[in-house]
């Protein structure tokens, strides 16, 4: 029987963090078993918030050495750059004709910045541009062009894959038959939106994450500034309603949740104390991942060959999937 095909793709807009490990990475990871793996860094996603060269080949070689550093084997998973698989954005160009503009009027993405520009009393499509307002068909492409089964991501992404179907499914209508295979979303319910240090949803546009590999000190000094309530060392704690063991949660295993909740439930246990334990944690948890990926990120020449090789086996399978198509569509 075929394997089904799994593709998701990270943004190289800053260094990953562990709203991408747990939302995205570690559970694409677990189905390279099963699936046929594509994961990708969406390169051309980031030119609409990066513009800085040097920024970007930074971040570029950051996220490939996170997926490498988690433990992505390029032998069993393709691992690749958006921008050097071009049909992409042929297919792109093609899904751009089966979506609505009133589809992309309503994306999250979209809609925010306009009411912010609203509030702010500015010209409603102020600061947005092309790319950032048809984001959700380039994503389309990117997974449909894999003919892919499955994407793991967290709850942000839910709307844009809906998104992809609906576009995928109006090809398909349009053409009579099952052109294109229709992705569907593989969100965790335990992991979908990891919050970050002020409890809104951890992203890089809040300047709330915490990157995955920074280094123990700073890592510590960087836990120590979750926003806290003001309750006193004495007082009992709902675990529940507290960001630091909604963090804490995703490292523990189900004992040490456990133990932790008792600790909040009894009262005596301080919001300096409950940091340091996740510190603690959190950085038993890291450190081997990290050193994998100080090793990996200091030989970028491997980095490039991983990329590289990955990028041209991508392709392959684009071209077929692309020679076929543009033949239903017409233009062979
Ligand atoms: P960011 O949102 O930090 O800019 P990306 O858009 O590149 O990062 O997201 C890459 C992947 O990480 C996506 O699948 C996204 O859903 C997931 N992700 C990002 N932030 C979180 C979060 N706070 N919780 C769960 N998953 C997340």
């Amino acid at each position: 029987m075929k394997r089904k095909i799994a593709c998701t793709g990270i943004k190289p807009t800053g260094t990953p963090h562990i709203g991408n490990y747990f939302g995205a990475i570690k559970p694409a990871l677990e189905l390279v078993k099963d699936y046929d793996a594509r994961y990708f860094i969406a390169d051309y996603h980031a030119l609409n918030a990066i513009k800085d060269p040097k920024q970007l080949r930074e971040a570029t070689y950051e996220v490939a050495a996170t997926w490498l550093a988690c433990g992505l084997d390029p032998e069993k998973a393709l691992v690749y750059r958006q921008s050097q698989v071009p049909e992409t954005f042929d297919l792109s160009t093609i899904l751009l004709a089966f979506t609505p503009k009133g589809l992309m009027n309503r994306a999250h993405a979209y809609k925010a910045m306009v009411q912010e520009n609203l509030e702010m009393k500015r010209d409603p499509d102020d600061g947005v541009n092309m790319g950032l307002f048809t984001y959700p068909v380039l994503m389309a492409a990117d997974v449909i062009l894999f003919d892919t089964d499955v994407v793991p991501v967290g709850q942000d992404q839910a709307q844009h894959l809906e998104m992809a179907a609906d576009i995928a499914q109006s090809v398909n209508r349009n053409y009579g038959k099952e052109v294109l295979t229709v992705p569907q979303p593989l969100i965790q319910e335990s992991t979908k939106t990891v919050t970050g240090l002020d409890g809104r949803k951890m992203s890089k546009s809040y300047n709330n994450t915490i990157p995955l590999f920074m280094e123990p000190k700073k890592l510590r000094k960087l836990l120590m500034k979750i926003v806290t309530n003001s309750q006193t060392v004495e007082e009992p704690k709902d675990p529940d309603t507290c960001n630091i063991f909604a963090i804490y949660k995703l490292f523990a295993t189900e004992e040490q949740q456990t133990e932790m909740r008792k600790k909040y439930r009894a009262g005596g246990m301080g919001w300096g104390y409950a940091k340091q334990t996740l510190f603690e944690l959190m950085n038993e948890y890291i450190t081997p991942l990290r050193e994998k990926y100080n090793k990996i990120i200091a030989d970028k020449e491997c980095i490039d060959k991983i990329l590289s090789e990955g990028s041209k086996r991508a392709r392959e399978i684009a071209t077929l999937k692309m020679a076929k198509l543009k033949k239903e569509l017409g233009y062979s």
